[in-house]
């Protein structure tokens, strides 16, 4: 049988593409070795692919910060304003990813949104009236020739054309139809430069089409692709979905003139489902997702073998291959060298998972794999029971009542005790909770992971980063403030290592966006806090200052949507496990003294089902509660606050407010405050803090812009509603642009404070 792989990761496996990537900004090197690094990057990857035999590697996967923006580019979706900065290529893709603030000009940066299901991000392509789509690069070309020239053939992997319009802003009077002529021609040109230099396969992705398809939306894609499939010369096309099932479009997928179709087995829940009573083409390859690309656990052969035999019973031929990209997983277990040998030997990163391959294409030509050494092997390890089991936790999550999932008194009553307690000015403002993590910051980390310093001497020199924090704030007039995060690297990573059933890796890291990566933790067993995590840190900083200081907490959705989880039990078993750490920890904090506690939820809107009729079953209806949970036994005149990042939550938004907390910040400034409009019509009733400005481009706002800012959210947003902060932590940018834009937005706060007394 042959395999497959959809995509690798490509941020180097040490991060050396995030590295070098920020030595260019800062012009220590130069655009050639930067390139030079993305080479050696793609070279290691087909290098390990072609040792494992994989049949169908990718090329074009590879980027130097999104693959959806590489295809804006290469189709010359490039908006004006990043034009007139006359920039090279290179310069110009960076420009577009994070914002231009130098000598040619000043421009922000796209808006950045979330891939689908994942903590990946993609930056969202803008057209317009005036776009003209043509092809406008070379990359995929030179990507292919590259990998020829080392004796890899690869299929070139490019985003499709229905996701690309389905994930694309338009400009006003633009629509996706408008752009299909174009974009057609734009396809067949480059299919014809693959056919000119030899390409056999090429893939394209379209995720878009495991969602809720309107019968707009199918007659979009199909139009699409019989225009796209009549010129395409001897070159086979290979759709490409992953993330959810095709139920929306299998009957005119199956009709299509492309030679293979790749599904996802283990997301997309109907697929095999679709395969077997609908049949599939026998002229056409089936690539049949099922080595898990988001998740880092061994595979069962058991289940793999049994569903592959399955899918062969109804496609006369089958390429196994892996659910979706490898881009959410890590690169490989070869650095993690502290974790035991027992837990290393349950997973599978993404180079382990081309043996993964190898062995299950191996073992489908085997007359009875049942007695291969590979089989029982893998049998053996995955029907061990494994170790962290813990029975006490698993009764309190059974024993939990709607009692613990309710706070009283209601939300309009805390919100009066709470005035009276805080005395806060109107538009209050704070920030999100980390300050910039210095190198002075990262070098006390980093001297305390190496063993060179201990824990004491570490704790010493995070107080005293807190306290300097604290002072900055008074200084600069801010009215809630944060003890700034200092002892945490990672919002998910720091509760994982305090909390039991945690395991960590040193190096398995996964790329969020552009050169950021996150490294997550794996949930291996049951979750318990054993001891506080925050509270030293929160009561120190109280201590320092008249004005409150927030505890600061990641909520227990976040902390399972960032983890990588266990496959033995539900979701919502673990939210309900690490909700009463977290619901430990909240009251020790309030008994400790801390009036204010921030519980973020950045990453909820992340799992949210695809579909919108699995929203409630599979996710809402246990994930809003497990986030009450954490907060329902604190008194009245204790505040909660939460956070949210990125996402569009206005469909949720109800769903938002019932998460119960007495005030909630989120990113509004990169997608230009339409959930504001949301905000108004659903009469939401939480208080709120619409970020003032994009944390995630180095550029300073100045005062005018904040104002005029702040003037547009108030002509949605009641005044005693509104929150003035910036749209997420700070923990990724320097002090120097933080400690100017922070000014300029409370000066903003200032400017908007008189104008209203003035007002009334
Ligand atoms: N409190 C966190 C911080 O400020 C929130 C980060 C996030 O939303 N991603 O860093
Ligand atoms: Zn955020």
């Amino acid at each position: 049988m042959q395999s497959a792989v959809v995509g690798f990761p490509r941020i180097g496996k040490l991060r050396e593409l995030k590295f070098a990537s920020e030595k260019y900004f800062r012009g220590e090197i130069s655009g050639q070795e930067l390139k030079q690094v993305g080479k050696e990057i793609r070279k290691e990857s087909w290098k390990w692919q072609k040792e494992q035999g994989i049949s169908f590697i990718s090329s074009n996967d590879f980027s130097f910060y999104d693959g959806v923006l590489d295809m804006a580019l290469l189709l010359g979706a490039i908006p004006s304003d990043y034009k007139k900065l006359k920039l090279n290529e290179l310069d110009t893709l960076f420009a577009m990813a994070r914002g231009y603030q130098k000598r040619a000009g000043d421009v922000p940066a796209l808006a950045m949104k979330k891939w689908f299901n994942t903590n990946y991000h993609y930056l969202v392509p803008e057209l317009g009236k005036e776009t003209k789509l043509t092809l406008s690069g070379t990359k995929p070309f030179e990507e292919y020739e590259e990998a020829k020239e080392q004796g890899v053939e690869t299929k070139p992997v490019l985003l499709g054309p229905f996701t690309f319009l389905s994930l694309a802003r338009y400009g006003k009077g633009a629509k996706a139809r408008d752009f299909v002529t174009d974009l057609i021609r734009a396809y067949q040109e480059i299919f014809h430069q693959f056919s000119s230099r030899g390409v056999q396969w090429v893939q394209l992705d379209e995720p878009a089409l495991v969602k809720d398809l309107t019968a707009d939306e199918l007659k979009l894609f199909e139009g699409l692709y019989q225009q796209l499939t009549e010129k395409k010369e001897r070159l086979k096309l290979l759709l490409q979905t992953y993330f959810g099932d095709v139920r929306d479009c299998y009957d005119s997928l199956i009709q299509l003139k492309v030679d293979g179709i790749g599904l996802d087995f283990l997301e997309g829940r109907k697929n095999l489902e679709l395969v077997t009573k609908k049949g599939f083409p026998q002229d056409k390859l089936l690539f049949a997702g099922l080595v898990n690309g988001k998740n880092i656990w061994k595979s069962d052969y058991e289940k793999v073998l049994g569903t592959l035999k399955e899918i062969q019973g109804h496609a006369g031929q089958v390429v196994l291959s892996t659910s979706c990209s490898l881009l959410h997983v890590p690169y490989t277990l070869e650095n993690e060298s502290k974790l035991t040998e027992e837990i290393k030997a349950h997973f599978s990163f993404a180079r382990e998972k081309l043996e993964e391959l190898k062995e299950l294409a191996f073992l489908t030509e085997c007359e009875d794999y049942t007695q291969e050494k590979e089989y029982l092997a893998n049998q053996r390890l995955v029907k061990a029971k494994r170790c962290f089991q813990n029975e006490q936790v698993r009764v309190a999550v059974e024993g939990l009542t709607e009692k613990m999932l309710t706070r009283v008194p209601d939300r309009a009553e805390r919100e009066k005790i709470q005035r009276e307690e805080f005395q806060l000015p109107l538009f209050p403002t704070t920030t999100i909770g980390s300050f910039p993590q210095t190198k002075e910051v990262k070098k006390n980390r980093s001297l305390y992971k190496k063993g060179e310093i201990d824990k004491a001497a570490y704790d010493k020199q995070v107080y005293a980063f807190i306290a300097e924090c604290i002072s900055k704030q008074e200084e600069m007039g801010l009215d809630v403030l944060v003890h700034g995060e200092y002892e945490r690297n990672d919002m998910v990573e720091f509760f994982g290592e305090n909390l039991e059933g945690y395991v960590f890796t040193q190096k398995a890291w996964v790329q969020s966006y552009g050169t950021r990566c996150v490294k997550p933790p794996i949930i291996f067993g049951d979750v318990k806090r054993s001891c506080p995590i925050t509270v030293d840190y929160s009561v120190f900083a109280q201590s320092r200052t008249k004005k409150p200081v927030k505890g600061m907490l990641t909520g227990p959705v976040t902390i399972l949507n960032w983890s990588f989880p266990r496959e033995d039990i539900s979701l919502k078993e673990m939210a309900f496990q690490i909700g009463i750490a977290i619901r430990e920890e909240v009251l020790d904090l309030e008994k400790a003294g801390i009036r204010i506690i921030q519980i973020d939820e950045a990453a909820l809107k992340e799992k949210l089902p695809i579909r919108k009729s699995d929203w409630y079953s599979e996710y809402l209806d246990w994930a809003i509660p497990a986030f009450r949970l954490c907060h329902s036994g604190v008194r009245p005149t204790t505040q909660i606050h939460t956070h949210m990042c990125y996402s569009e939550f206005n469909e949720i938004i109800k769903d938002i407010d019932h998460m119960d907390a007495d005030v909630i910040s989120f990113e509004a400034s990169r997608s230009k405050l339409t959930l504001l409009d949301a905000i108004r019509d659903s009469g939401f009733e939480t208080q709120v803090g619409p970020g003032v400005y994009d944390i995630h481009s180095p550029r300073i706002p100045s005062l005018k812009e904040m104002k005029g800012t702040l003037d547009q959210m108030l002509k949605k947003v009641k005044p005693d509603k509104l929150w003035v902060n910036p749209d997420c932590g700070l923990k990724t940018r320097g002090m120097e642009e933080t400690l100017p834009s922070l000014r300029n937005m409370v000066e903003a706060a200032r400017l908007v404070r008189e104008e209203a007394v003035r007002g009334k």
